[in-house]
């Protein structure tokens, strides 16, 4: 299968994945060129997350985050204690208070409540990590060049849809 391209990332995505697996609200915004999954739709450098610090290998990165500087958080959304967050998987569920938040995602519904998710820094290894070399540290999006362009010109190859369609949707005015 052919990949479509993220026009602010250029990160490749099959085109099954885009047409059956990403969620009906992100597609619209993928196929406009507003990002993707790996860069938060804009608002995080992909190599580092979002979160400005280089990734540490499992060993001896970082006992609280295995080297990934950052953990996914979540909370119920009628929290009592809305400082109050919590990350891993049972049986090693931890708490964490008043985390530093990089992204936010959609609440998810579990059995049996509703559930805030998120993206937030690593508190053990943030001040000790050294900073990403792509984004020098700020963990912001470093857009690719050209990349609404490239991202037409892939979704033009995969897609059966009408090129003209596709053109005007992701070039606007700049549409040849
Ligand atoms: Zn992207
Ligand atoms: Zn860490
Ligand atoms: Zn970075």
């Amino acid at each position: 299968m052919p990949d479509i391209f993220c026009a602010l990332c250029g990160e490749p995505w099959d085109q099954d994945y885009v047409t059956h697996e990403l969620h009906p609200l992100d597609r619209p915004r993928f196929l406009e060129g507003a990002g993707c999954e790996a860069c938060d739709f804009g608002r995080s450098c992909p190599p580092c997350s979002g979160t400005g610090r280089e990734k540490g290998d499992r060993a001896g990165g970082c006992a609280v985050c295995l080297g990934s500087r950052c953990l996914i958080i979540r909370q119920p959304v009628n929290s009592n204690r809305p400082e109050r967050w919590e990350y891993g998987y049972r049986p090693h569920v931890r708490p964490i208070d008043n985390p530093e938040i990089i992204t936010r995602y959609r609440p998810t519904s579990t059995r049996d409540e509703l559930v805030r998710n998120a993206k937030a820094h690593c508190p053990a290894c943030r001040g000790t990590a050294p900073p990403c070399r792509v984004c020098a540290g700020s963990g912001e999006l470093q857009p690719v060049p050209d990349g609404d362009l490239r991202a037409a010109i892939s979704e033009l190859a995969a897609s059966d849809a009408e090129p003209l369609g596709i053109l005007a949707r992701r070039l606007g005015d700049r549409c040849p």
